[in-house]
């Protein structure tokens, strides 16, 4: 080993936000960049590393990359601060008090993570709403590029909020929500302001999350580069007007599957459940359960890891699902129901219903249960790594979606990809019950032919060759450019 470094490798730093969906895609991202023969410091808020640790197998799966290290940061939050439901929106202002600073202060002490073994950091990946170390990389002439792990569209729709705003059509009021949105290039002929990403869904253009998520997504075209978790087939038209602002675009998407087709392709032991990066203890008798249900009969119901939903919401929801006769795997967070007694009097029907046709955990092994053949459809909050993953996984979706991107993904999967229903704002049991039916029955055929092209195209793209393939080789050159 050089003690110039100059034999050593280049040095990247990851730095996601503190939730569930996007670290489980930053570690991906690591796990790939690891693949490449880089060195990657994942910079983690230390209240989700001690859940990481506890519940999930990513310590030991890191463990043989010795270039791989975990550092860990305050979140800016008490330990018992909820981080689902309203406790969420305070993740971000956190995030921006408390742990910028720290973060800076980290860098400089460190001197950019370097030691003995490793080189100093040359490239940081940050989630894309961290305007703080676009600032710290430019003040000390590293690279930095940004990770916007949302949808292509909810970005592209979120750099738009000042067009949209001129032309009249933000803030959303109630009876415009169905009012066609025309400020969106590449959206004008589906969206709606219901399917705009939810803090557009604001009666005050001051609204604290509106304003953060605006200012930090106009800051992207300061970035060296802009990662999206995505696939030109799936969202070219909206990556064209991205690219547009923002030239150096690696669109490496859908990164599990990407992730799991390069590790099968250098031999390495993969599965599935290989990447599995969970908060919270998964429940793995859900797939014993499964493993005696007949083929394609099963409904997977989830809302991530942020969703809360009220108890009358729950019993429609449950209504619906028992009503419809279908079977069903049902994930209900231990901090998903609103109010303390959210399932205490559970009606006797409802009981009957689910030890008849349903199962329920607290958190399950998700992209395993996607890919039990068992599964024939999701009933999901429309997250944008669910959404992925139900597509590699060949399942077709009805949404609910809960807040943020979902609202414009979930118009996705029904309007553009036609791969699922849309049942967004509304939560009634005969509704429920009618749109379950039609997913997993009535109008199952029109879906699987077209779920079926998608999955095929996401295959192509993370195969050698392929668009996700190719961008994610120009994106390791950058980073090594970056070390020289
Ligand atoms: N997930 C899981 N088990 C569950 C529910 C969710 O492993 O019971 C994972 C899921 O596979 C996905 C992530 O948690 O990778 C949720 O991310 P998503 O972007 O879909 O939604 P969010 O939680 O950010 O709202």
């Amino acid at each position: 080993m050089d003690s110039d470094g100059v034999n050593l490798a280049p040095h990247v730093l990851i730095f996601p936000v503190p939730i569930q969906g996007h670290v489980n895609t930053m570690l991906r991202l690591a796990e790939l960049l690891c693949l490449s023969g880089l060195d990657v410091t994942f910079l983690i808020s230390e209240f989700n590393h001690n859940r990481l640790l506890k519940h999930s197998t990513v310590a030991s799966r890191f463990a043989k990359y010795p270039g791989f290290r975990f550092q860990t940061v305050s979140d800016g939050l008490p330990d018992d601060h909820p981080r689902a439901g309203e406790g969420f929106v305070d993740i971000l202002p956190a995030l921006l008090r408390v742990t910028a600073p720290l973060f800076k202060k980290m860098m400089t002490e460190t001197n950019f993570f370097a030691s003995a073994s490793q080189r100093p950091v040359s490239c940081i990946i940050a989630d894309g709403v961290m305007n703080f170390a676009i600032d710290f990389a430019i003040e000390n002439g590293i690279s930095i590029l940004y990770f916007r792990t949302t949808s292509s569209a909810s970005f592209w729709a979120c750099f738009r909020m000042t067009e949209l705003t001129e032309a009249g059509e933000l803030p959303i009021k109630g009876e415009g929500m169905d009012l066609p949105v025309k400020s969106v290039p590449a959206m004008e002929d589906f969206l709606r302001r219901r399917d705009l990403p939810g803090y557009c869904r604001i009666n005050d253009l001051n609204d604290i999350t509106h304003q953060i998520l605006k200012r930090e997504t106009l800051q992207t075209t300061r970035a060296h580069g802009l990662i999206l978790n995505t696939f030109e087939d799936l969202e070219g038209p909206v990556l064209s007007q991205i690219r547009k602002h923002c030239p150096r675009l690696y669109a490496i998407g859908p990164n599990h599957y990407h992730l799991q087709t390069r590790m099968e392709a250098k031999h390495t032991e993969t599965t599935t459940s290989g990447a599995s990066a969970s908060f919270w203890e998964e429940d793995r008798k859900c797939l014993v359960w499964l493993d005696s249900q007949p083929e394609k009969s099963v409904i997977y119901v989830s809302f991530g890891s942020i969703t809360v939903v009220t108890r009358d919401q729950l019993l429609e929801l449950w209504y619906g699902l028992v009503n419809s006769g279908q079977r069903f795997l049902w994930v209900i967070r231990p901090d998903s129901i609103m109010g303390k007694d959210g399932k205490s009097e559970i009606p006797a029907e409802l009981e009957a219903g689910t030890r008849e046709k349903g199962y329920m955990v607290g958190w399950a092994p998700q992209q395993e249960v996607l890919n039990h053949p068992a599964v024939g459809g999701f009933l999901t909050h429309s997250g944008w790594n669910s959404t992925l993953e139900s597509i590699v996984a060949g399942v077709p979706m009805l949404c609910w979606p809960y807040f943020a991107d979902q609202f414009i993904n979930s118009r996705f999967v029904s309007e553009v990809w036609k791969i699922g229903l849309d049942m967004k704002d509304t939560c009634d049991r005969l509704i429920v019950e009618k749109m379950v039916r039609d997913l997993m029955d009535v109008r199952r055929e029109e879906f699987l032919p077209r779920i079926d092209r998608m999955r095929n195209l996401a295959k192509k793209a993370v195969s050698e060759g392929g668009s996700s393939y190719n961008d994610f080789e120009d994106l390791v050159d950058f980073i090594r450019s970056t070390a020289v």
